[in-house]
């Protein structure tokens, strides 16, 4: 599996473990690929767009001709994984004439929503398709406030929604990355009908999360 991880800026490394971690779980390999130049996401299973400064990633993603071939990636119906500004930039609408959003997930969020209030929180999350709850690390996050009819829920903190999947997309307003546990990268790549991995008969049990 050749997973591409979103690194024009934000925390990428903690992303490529993170996937390494899930996929060696299904005794897959993941090859991981940091992506800094147009090129790389049509030869990627799995993408990653990770956490950072939405204003600064979404430039950046449209300068160099990325920003084009993650929304394919998308049309394809091959899986995304975003987090925090990454959901902010795959988001339909971010409030924001300086963020370019990519138009991926029909939500509306509020940047920094969290951030006003405590720049960093750790919450045990419930999350649908996990038995457990999630160890989830807020960071200066958004907040999801409009959800369109396509787009399901995950997990809610406080009444707003924390984690959407739509599609081939999930997308949360944590950093599950930061953790050592990697069950929402799993979720994302080898949890759903898109999964990484068709070959792979356990995915069949999570298909409906
Ligand atoms: N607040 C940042 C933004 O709006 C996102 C924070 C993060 O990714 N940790 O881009």
């Amino acid at each position: 599996m050749k997973a591409g991880v979103i690194a024009v800026q934000g925390d990428v490394s903690e992303h490529a473990d993170a996937v390494r971690r899930a996929a060696a779980s299904h005794g897959v390999d993941a090859e991981v690929v940091e992506i800094r130049d147009a090129g790389v996401v049509p030869d990627c299973d799995v993408l990653l767009m990770p956490g950072g400064e939405s204003t600064t990633i979404s430039r950046l993603l449209h300068d160099e001709g990325i920003a084009e071939e993650i929304v394919a990636h998308v049309a394809a119906d091959k899986p995304l994984l975003a987090t925090c500004a990454g959901l902010i930039v795959a988001a339909r609408d971010a409030k924001d004439d300086r963020v370019a959003t990519l138009g991926l997930l029909d939500v509306s969020v509020d940047r920094n929503a969290f951030g006003r209030q405590a720049d960093s929180f750790e919450a045990p999350l419930d999350v649908t398709g996990l038995d457990e709850p999630f160890p989830a690390v807020f960071i200066r996050a958004p907040v999801i406030d409009a959800v369109g009819d396509d787009v399901a829920v995950l997990a809610s903190w406080d009444g707003d929604p924390v984690a959407v999947q739509q599609g081939s997309v999930i997308a949360t307003s944590f950093h599950p990355e930061l953790t050592p546990d990697s069950r929402i990268h799993d979720l994302a790549f080898f949890g759903q009908d898109h999964a990484a991995s068709p070959a792979d008969a356990d995915t069949d049990a999570g298909a409906d999360a």
